[in-house]
């Protein structure tokens, strides 16, 4: 089994054997473009061609033939939007990434054409700058040239799973262009019920609909590849978060999983019901296996989690690596009083405050950086905390643990936090690489390389496991001191 991982730093590309041990791995970042304040922007070209290197390196590592893969997955950063020349194959613009928050203005117009809680109410969504409809809106409003190529039919829109699929499966020469019900959910573009691209939402973000592609469920026969090795057929498709929660392999109605990587995503398996939440989080669709019912989920998004150690590294030069925040962090005995809140995007769940900004709050002279490490890593556990809240809020049942994946748990520090301020114990499966694992779990099961999912679920092996060991008055104080800095963020930005 294949699987490729496009990611908003990184793209993998992965060979896993029968047992789901990962037999393959090839990875590289892609350059990242900050044009503006608030604007993040890919180069989708430069993102193919990644996937044109990575997947026969991926092949010659694992030393296996083409003709040798069942199937391959593919799982992918989502929302991000991507315009290309149908001929030609050129992306006609950068690819707008889902942290980019220059629809910020856009959405008041937005509301007043169609009521935010009639979109919330029809996609699941809160009406933010996360999400793709408002991003093409903008791309076809910033440019008159674009959006008459887009209503004469040269120009393909599509999420980065779209773009890459067209691509893998012969490009202008008659690449498929579709994507997947779990990407579509995430367009505010699509009606979570009927599943089809809504005609008032499509008027709503000027979005002709000859330039979208297909919706299919994630496991089905979605082609076969042509590039960059021929004869792979595709046989899932699916956003990054909701493959993790597969490979986590959360299938029933009440698992959850939570993904630390540049932002943090938790997600609870709702079952065949889409549940609209009065908490703040996202409704949005799991999966879908071809011929049978959709699988919902709901999610509590957070935009900057991985990013904010990025930006620790890159912009400040407080670290050399991102494993050094875990060494400096643990240079001092606590925060001494010190909080960041991370709101580079806005802040997404529960808040939704698109104008949020970022804050440190509790500088004295005694801050040292081993603090604002410290801090850091306090505003990831923070921010999950918010989520696990409104999940427990919005379900039946509290969770009693969770499952935890991505780049950053290696950081065990971190995740002894999360433990901390979640109250719940935090476990990490042998597989690290569930967003991927997902992708090939659900391609292999497309094709019947595994039976069924209890095959699945035996293949998951606990590694490592994180008890809350805090104080409880030290963490209702954290709690407290936490929504107080939220509240100056949400407030520094009117
Ligand atoms: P994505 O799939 O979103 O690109 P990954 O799951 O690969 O993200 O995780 C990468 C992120 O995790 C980066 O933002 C990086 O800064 C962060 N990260 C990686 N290792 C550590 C660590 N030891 N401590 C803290 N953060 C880390």
């Amino acid at each position: 089994m294949a699987a490729i991982d496009q990611g908003t730093t990184s793209t993998r590309c992965l060979v896993f054997d029968r047992q789901g041990r990962l037999v393959a791995l090839t990875q590289e970042q892609h350059s990242q473009h900050y044009p503006r304040p608030g604007w993040v922007e890919h180069d989708a070209a430069e993102i193919w061609r990644l996937v044109c290197r990575l997947l026969p390196e991926a092949l010659r590592t694992a030393a296996i033939d083409p003709s040798e893969i069942v199937s391959l997955g593919l799982t992918n950063q989502r929302e991000t939007v991507v315009v290309w020349d149908r001929l030609t194959g050129e992306p006609v613009t950068p690819a707008i990434v889902w942290q980019d928050t220059r629809t910020g203005p856009l959405l008041p117009a937005i509301a007043e054409e169609l009521d935010a809680t009639v979109i919330h109410a029809r996609t699941g969504l809160p009406l933010a700058t996360y999400f793709t409809g408002p991003k093409l809106r903008w791309i076809l409003e910033n440019d008159e040239s674009l959006r008459e190529r887009a209503e004469t039919g040269e120009l393909l829109f599509g999420t980065m799973d779209t773009w890459l699929l067209w691509n893998l499966t012969g490009g202008p020469r008659g690449g498929v262009h579709a994507t997947d019900v779990s990407n579509a959910s995430r367009t505010m573009l699509m009606d979570l019920r009927t599943l089809q691209w809504d005609d008032e939402l499509l008027a709503v973000m000027r979005v002709p609909r000859r330039a979208l592609p297909e919706i299919r469920p994630t496991m089905g026969a979605h082609g076969v590849t042509t590039a960059p090795v021929a004869g792979i057929p595709v046989g899932a498709v699916i956003g990054d978060q909701q493959a993790s929660l597969f490979g986590q392999t959360a299938f029933e109605s009440g698992e959850a999983k939570c993904t630390f990587g540049t932002g943090t995503f938790m997600l609870l398996n709702t079952g065949d019901q889409p549940v609209l939440s009065r908490h703040g989080l996202v409704t949005t669709v799991a999966h879908q296996m071809e011929g049978e019912p959709t699988v919902y989920a709901l999610e509590g998004s957070v935009a900057v989690a991985g990013a904010l150690v990025e930006w620790c590294r890159e912009s400040l030069g407080l670290i050399r690596s991102p494993a050094e925040i875990e060494t400096l962090a643990a240079s001092v005995d606590d925060n001494g009083g010190c909080f960041v809140v991370p709101a580079f995007a806005g802040l997404y769940a529960p808040h939704w405050e698109s104008r949020a900004q970022g804050i440190v709050a509790g500088l004295t002279a005694y801050i040292t950086k081993g603090h604002i490490a410290r801090a850091v890593l306090e505003a990831v556990a923070l921010q999950t905390q918010e989520v696990l809240a409104a999940m427990n809020n919005d379900a039946d049942l509290p969770l009693l643990s969770v499952a935890v994946d991505g780049g950053m748990t290696s950081n065990n520090l971190l995740m002894q936090t999360v433990a901390d301020v979640l109250d719940v114990p935090v476990v990490r499966p042998m597989m690290a690489e569930t967003v991927a694992l997902g992708a090939a779990y659900a391609a292999g099961l497309a094709v019947g390389y595994w039976s069924d999912q209890q095959v699945l679920r035996r293949q998951w092996h606990r590694a490592a496991e994180w008890h809350p060991m805090i104080d409880p008055q030290r963490r209702a104080q954290m709690l407290q001191q936490w929504s107080r800095a939220i509240e100056l963020s949400v407030a520094w930005g009117r």
